[in-house]
C-alpha cells in the first residue's frame, strides 16, 4: 500500500494544497495525518475541512487541543498562545466538533501513530536518540510515526541502539527488517532549515519511505497572517524554515 504521511499543517492552507497536489501525482491509497491541523496559521477552518475530507486517519495535536480549550495555553510560548486564542475565536462549530472527535494516537496497518511520542502522545518531543530508543521500546509495530517537532527524521532500531537521523527532502529510506521511527516533518511550519512543505510517501509494497519537499507560495500565507494580525515572528519564520 502507498500511504502519504503528513503532519503539523498549522492552518497553512497554501502549504496543504501544494502537498495534496503533490500527493495526487503519486497514486496514494491513503493519507494519514499526525495532528496539529490548526494553530499558528491563518486558515484553520479550511485546513480542517480538507484533512477531514482527504485523510483516512487524523490525530489531534497539542495546538488542536489548545484551540479547543482542552489544554492550558499557559503551557505555550507567547506567540503560540496568542495564535491559539485567535484560532479558538475563528474556529467554526463543525470544525471544532471534528477536532474534538480526534485522538492524539492511533494504529493502522502495521503502524503506530502518535502526534508527539508513544510515552506522551501530546507533548514529548522525539529529538534525541535516547527518546527515540524509548519510543521504539514502548511500541511493537514495525513502523512508528510521530510529528510535533516539525523536523523530518528517519531512525531505525539497530539492536539496542538507534541508527539514522535527519531526513532531508529527496532521500528514500529502505525499510528493511528493522523497526523504524519516522517523522515526516511539517506541512505548514517546517523547522529543519528547509522552508518547503514536507511529507513522506511510505510504500509498504517495496518497503521504502520517500521524504518529499514541496515549494508553496509562502508569501501568500504570510500576507494572510499579517491581515489576521497574527504575531509577525510566526509569519517571518516561514520564509526560513525555522
Ligand atoms: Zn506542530
Amino acid at each position: 500500500m502507498r500511504i502519504a504521511v503528513i503532519s503539523d499543517i498549522h492552518a497553512n492552507l497554501h502549504a496543504l494544497e501544494s502537498v495534496l497536489s503533490d500527493i495526487d501525482h503519486e497514486s496514494v491509497e491513503e493519507i494519514w495525518c499526525l495532528g496539529d491541523v490548526v494553530g499558528y496559521g491563518p486558515r484553520p477552518n479550511e485546513c480542517c475541512d480538507l484533512i477531514r475530507e482527504r485523510a483516512t486517519i487524523s490525530l489531534c495535536g497539542n495546538h488542536d487541543l489548545a484551540s479547543l480549550g482542552l489544554l492550558d495555553v499557559a503551557e505555550f510560548s507567547g506567540d503560540a498562545a496568542t495564535a491559539a486564542r485567535w484560532t479558538s475565536g475563528v474556529l467554526g462549530e463543525d470544525q471544532r466538533a471534528w477536532l474534538r472527535s480526534l485522538a492524539p494516537l492511533g494504529r493502522r496497518d502495521g503502524a503506530e501513530l502518535f502526534h508527539a511520542s508513544p510515552r506522551d502522545p501530546v507533548w514529548e518531543y522525539v529529538l534525541s536518540e535516547d527518546v527515540a530508543l524509548l519510543s521504539l521500546e514502548a511500541t511493537t509495530e514495525p513502523l512508528v510515526l510521530v510529528g510535533h517537532t516539525h523536523v523530518a527524521l528517519a531512525l531505525a532500531l539497530d539492536g539496542d541502539r538507534i541508527d539514522g537521523g535527519l531526513a532531508p527532502g529527496g532521500i528514500t529510506v529502505e525499510l528493511d527488517e528493522r523497526r523504524f521511527l519516522i517523522n515526516p516533518g511539517s506541512v505548514g511550519q517546517p523547522r529543519d532549515g528547509d522552508a518547503r512543505a514536507a511529507w513522506v510517501l511510505v510504500d509498504t509494497g517495496d518497503g521504502t519511505a520517500g521524504f518529499r519537499r514541496v515549494a508553496y507560495p509562502i508569501d501568500a500565507t504570510q500576507k494572510e497572517m499579517r491581515d489576521a494580525a497574527l504575531p509577525e515572528t510566526l509569519a517571518g519564520r516561514l520564509a526560513h524554515g525555522l
